[in-house]
Parts: structure tokens; sequence; C-alpha cells
């Protein structure tokens, strides 16, 4: 079979996305390929494929032990041979699986890497036949990272054990330094890199200022996102069983997730979360690595995350299917104060907190830009993006701004006067002409900022003194323990050669918001569809949400195995009449065709025939 063929026979699909192919055809080849893809992509298909094609059993490494069994039945569904080996089996299901891999009856094998390199298990791979080795998640590999997994270190096995058998790498995430480890630790010196770009369309960021999160939690599911699933991340464990028992209380259906409940608990959670339509995980960035739920439609931060790496890893868990899905974060600055309290007494020496600080004003920057956000977070991968992306708060015009030049100027020179080696709350003191003993200590009543800028409020001026670190006018050193000095990026703007555009940071105001009008609005928009700008049959869509749900239940199986919304939404839009129509829908390969398509048929015809449609 060629690619194309296994492609729709499998999986239901009619074309490749980008890279897709080229890897594919790599892959058959004989090549390695070292592959880094933005989530959501389509990276396990670059094996999937070849595992179909070339003879032999594809072993994919993967870390994510209690995904395995989710992963297997998925592509069993798919009609591929498909097992897994780790710790959850028992002796005689292991005994099993190896029989199968040693009699060559799969295509796919996943196992956890401190299996892969066991004796026992070399042996078994020695005599049996091996199309391809896949490591996923290859970051792990990464000391620099934060999912280092030693048992990674030793894949290197592998190029030595195997030196025939094709090897591909793929991850989310890679910086430089993850890059060049991961190619090094894992012998991939000759493999062939694909890399494609890191932005995420159908994403929509947001950032608000935090006033009354949980109403303004509320406020943005019952408006956007009801009956939807979606993540909701929380700094602590203690925030996050608050926030889960608030969003059960209003009517939000919604599960806790942090490392302080029993594994069990977690496990059970992690499970119905995936399964279940429309439920909200409430977690701490413990949960959510490996979760390939496509329909999550809204991921959102409660707190600052530390870094944009940690941000954007977070929020690429929403929308994997390529609809429409939020990213949305509310912030603060006793969020950021606690932040800093945490690197500064944190274990590592003084470079690791100059860098941590270093990505918590990136990561500040982002929050309060006046750009396309889009923009400032692809540049900070290094990726180049002309801004504007039309899908974001900055470029739907929700930002307002204001001249703030003369505040910057009043600002900057406060920096200046006062040697540029105190932080933001002593220079407000001075600024808004407060006689503190410090202040007067230092001579500082007597320089010709002192209470110049008594026309903005502390809170004010402390999003002016963000705002100029965010656009890097000044920046905080070392040597003066996080007092704020002076950029060459600053000059233009004292001497009055340029603008500077602040952000407004005035609080959202809180809506009035009726319980009568959210009800009203949440019952109106019952089973809504998220893709608003097509007219769906609603009744439809929910006769056919229900069927999958059976179908789902029956075979425990979660409901996006059976079909993902995009396929469910292509049935209820095309209305097929024939398994050959049924067959011909984006996600329907031969063997759903096969087990489900009578029964959509059926009652496609009957809505048909109550509706008097033809
Ligand atoms: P990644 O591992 O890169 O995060 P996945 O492999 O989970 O992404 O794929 C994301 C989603 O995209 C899956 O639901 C998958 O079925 C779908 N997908 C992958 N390739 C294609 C394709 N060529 N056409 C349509 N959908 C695809
Ligand atoms: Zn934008």
């Amino acid at each position: 079979m060629t690619p194309h063929q296994v492609l729709r026979k499998y999986f239901g699909y009619d074309r490749f996305r980008v890279h897709q192919e080229e890897i594919v055809n790599h892959l058959i080849g004989g090549g390695d390929a070292f592959v880094l893809m933005p989530t959501g992509s389509g990276k396990s298909l670059c094996y999937q494929v070849p595992a179909v094609i070339l003879p032999g059993v594809c072993v994919v490494v993967s870390p994510l032990i209690a995904l395995m069994q989710d992963q297997v039945d998925a592509v069993r569904e798919l009609g591929i041979r498909a097992g897994f080996l780790n710790s959850t089996l028992d002796v005689d299901e292991a005994y099993g699986v190896e029989a199968q891999v040693a009699g060559g009856e799969l295509d796919l094998l996943y196992v956890a890497p401190e299996r892969l390199v066991t004796d026992g298990f070399m042996r078994l791979l020695t005599k049996s036949k091996i199309s391809l080795f896949a490591i996923d998640e290859a970051h792990c590999v990464s000391q620099w990272g934060h999912d280092f997994r030693p048992e990674y270190l030793e894949l290197t096995v592998l190029a030595d054990r195997f030196p025939r058998v094709p090897r591909v790498a793929l991850t989310a995430t890679a910086d430089e330094i993850t890059r060049r480890e991961i190619i090094d630790k894992l012998r991939l010196e000759k493999a062939r890199h694909f890399l494609s770009s890191f932005d995420r369309p159908n994403i929509q960021y947001k950032v608000e200022l935090k006033t009354h999160e949980k109403t303004q939690l509320l406020d943005f599911i019952e408006d956007n996102h009801p009956n939807e699933s979606g993540i909701v991340y929380c700094m602590t464990r203690k925030k996050v069983d608050e926030i889960a028992c608030f969003l059960t209380e209003k009517g939000v259906p919604a599960l806790p997730y942090h490392a302080g409940l029993d594994r069990s608990v977690r496990l059970a959670n992690q499970r119905k979360f995936l399964r279940d339509d429309g439920l909200v995980m409430v977690a701490t960035i413990a949960f959510g690595m490996g979760i390939d739920k496509p329909d999550i439609r809204f991921v959102a931060h409660l707190n600052i995350p530390k870094t944009l790496e940690g941000y954007y890893q977070e929020t690429g868990r929403a929308g994997r299917d390529g609809e429409r899905a939020d990213a949305w974060m509310l912030y603060s600055l006793s969020d950021v104060v606690l932040l800093s309290r945490m690197i500064e007494g944190s274990q590592g020496d003084e470079q690791f907190k100059t860098i941590q600080h270093r990505k918590m004003e990136a990561m500040l920057g982002y929050c309060e830009t006046t750009r396309c956000r889009r923009q400032v977070l692809l540049g900070y991968f290094g990726e180049e993006h002309s801004g504007q992306c039309a899908n974001c708060d900055t470029c739907h015009g929700k930002v307002e701004t204001w001249d703030g030049t003369h505040v910057a100027r009043q600002a900057l020179s406060c920096v200046y006067r006062t040697g540029q080696r105190f932080g933001a709350s002593y220079l407000i003191d001075v600024l808004t002409g407060k006689e503190t003993e410090r202040i007067r200590g230092f001579g500082h009543d007597r320089v010709s900022t002192f209470g110049i800028g008594r026309e903005l409020t502390e809170i004010q001026w402390k999003s002016v003194f963000r705002q100029l670190a965010a656009s890097g006018m000044v920046t905080s050193n070392l040597e003066s323990k996080g007092g704020l000095s002076l950029t060459a990026r600053s000059r233009p703007v004292l001497r009055g050669e340029e603008s500077f555009q602040l952000r407004k940071d005035a609080a959202p105001a809180v809506k009035s918001r009726g319980k009568k009008s959210a009800k009203a609005q949440r019952g109106q928009r019952m089973g809504a569809i998220s893709w608003d700008t097509e007219d769906i049959r609603v009744d439809l869509w929910e006769e056919l949400r229900s069927l999958r749900a059976q179908i789902a239940r029956q075979n425990s199986l979660p409901a996006y195995v059976v079909f993902h919304d995009n396929t469910l939404k292509e049935i209820a839009r095309r209305l097929p009449d024939s398994l050959e129509e049924m067959g011909n829908i984006s996600g329907i390969g031969q063997k759903k065709l096969y087990m489900y398509g009578e029964m959509f048929l059926e009652m496609i015809a009957q809505y048909k025939k109550k509706n008097r449609l033809h």
C-alpha cells in the first residue's frame, strides 16, 4: 500500500498535513528523522503510517504510561494492530504481548523507556522484526528541560544494537539547547530535521487583569464554553480544590488534579476527563503532558506561569482538532511578587536565578504587551510573525492604550536621579512624594523627581514600571539586588525623541451578572457548537452526539476515539445516504465505516424523514 492509501483506508483522511508525507517517505526509505512540530500538528501519524506499511513492528517509546492503554485503543479503533508493554500489565498479559511481538502480529508496540532497556526486552527485540523506533516526547532526554527522564539517556543503546533500523525522535518543545541534546543523546547526527512553524492559528490568546477571579472565570466559561471541555491551571493545590468546588457548585462539571491527590483519584479524574464530553479539569501543571484529547476548547490560567515555554506548552493542549479554541489568562501584580519570591527563595545559584528572572520578565512582557500576542509569543521562540493575527485580544482592539511618554520620562528620570539601584516600590514612593525615613535618609526628598508623579496612583505607577521593564527600557541587575537601571533603549524616550504607548491597565468592570441572563444564555447555547459560523442543525447534532456517547460507553472508549467533533459535524452537514458517501467523510476509515456506518446512516434517514428532507 502507498502512504496515501493507508491514510485513506485507516485514518479516513484525504490529505497529509505539512511535512507528514515527507517524513513518512523518509522513514520508509530507511532514514532517521528529528521531528519538531507543535502539539496537535499530527506527529503520531508520521510513524503510524510507516508502521502499517513496513514489515515488522514499530516500537514507540513513550513516558506516558497512564495513557498507553488509551493510545493503543485509539489506533486499534483505526484497524491497526497495536499493543503496549509497561508496569501496569501483569506477568501473563505482558507475556501475551511479547508473544505477539515475536510472532510478528503487531504493527505498533508502545513501551515505557525503563522497560525497553531491560535485558529481557532487548532479547525479545533481537529475535523480532523491527520496522522502526519512534521516540516520542524526545525532549525528556534533556537535563535542561522540565520533563527530564533519566531512562531516556539509555536509549543510546538503540543506535548501537540496531544500526539498521530507522529511528525518529518527536517533540513539541525544544529550544536550541534541548534540540542539540536530543540529537546528541539519541545519536541522531545523521537524521534529517523536520521543523514546522509553531503557530497555532486556531487558538485565540487573551489576557485580562485579575479582579474577581472566580466571577471572571465563571463568566468566561458560561459565555464562551458552556458544556465544553477545558483545563483551568492554578498555581497551588489548595487553589485547585477551591476552584473545582466553586465551579461544581455553580453547575459547571469540574474535577481537581494535583500531586497531592491519591494516585488512584488522579488517574480516575484524568480518565473521566478524557472520556466524558464537556468536563473541566482544574489542575496544577502536574496535569497535561501527553494528553491528546483533541476537543479541549479552552485552557485558562488563573496565575501567571513561570515561563513562556511552560505557557505555550500548556495552552497548546487546546484545540488539537484545529477548531476554534481559547487560551485565556488572568494576571495580577501579586502573582508577580509571589513568583519573584519563589525564584529568590529557590535553591539555584545566582546564574539560575538571573535566568529565571529573565524568563519571568519575558512572561510579563507578554502579559503587558500592546502588540499582537501571537507575534510576541512566536518571536520568543525565534519565529517571525508580521503581527495583526486577527485572533488575539490586542488584534481585536480590546486593549486600550494611552500616550505614556510624559510619565515614562518621569519614571526613567527618577531611576536615573536616585542612582539606578532602587526597586519599583521605592521609586514610586519618591515619585508620589512620600516622606519616608528611608527616602529622607538617602536625601531623595530633595531630588528633582520627588513628588512629581502625584497624578497617578501607586497601582498605576506599578503598571508603568512593569511596562517599561517589559519593553526593555529598564532592567534589574544582580549587583543592585533587583534595583532598576536604565538601558540604551530608554534614551530616545528620555530625550523626547520617541513616544511611549502604555496599556490602560484599568481593571475590567465586573459585569453585573444576573443569574437569569447567564442561565438564559446557557439554555440558548445548549449543545452549542464552537464553530459558530455554520448553521448546523442543533437537534441533529445533539442526536449524533448521544449516539456517539452510547457507542463510546458500550466499547468503553473516549467519545473522540469513536469520531472527532469535526467528523460528526461533517456528517451533520452532508447528511449521507449511503456507506459510500459516509466513507468519503474525513476521519472515517474502513474499520469505523464498517463498525458504525449503518448506525449513523439509520439515524440520519430517520431524521430526514421526520423533517421531510430529501
Ligand atoms: P501531535 O502528536 O502532533 O500533538 P496528533 O498526532 O495527536 O498530534 O494529531 C492531532 C490531531 O490531528 C489528531 O486528532 C489526528 O487525528 C489529526 N490529524 C493528523 N493528521 C491529519 C491529517 N493528515 N488530516 C486530518 N487530521 C489529521
Ligand atoms: Zn494578534
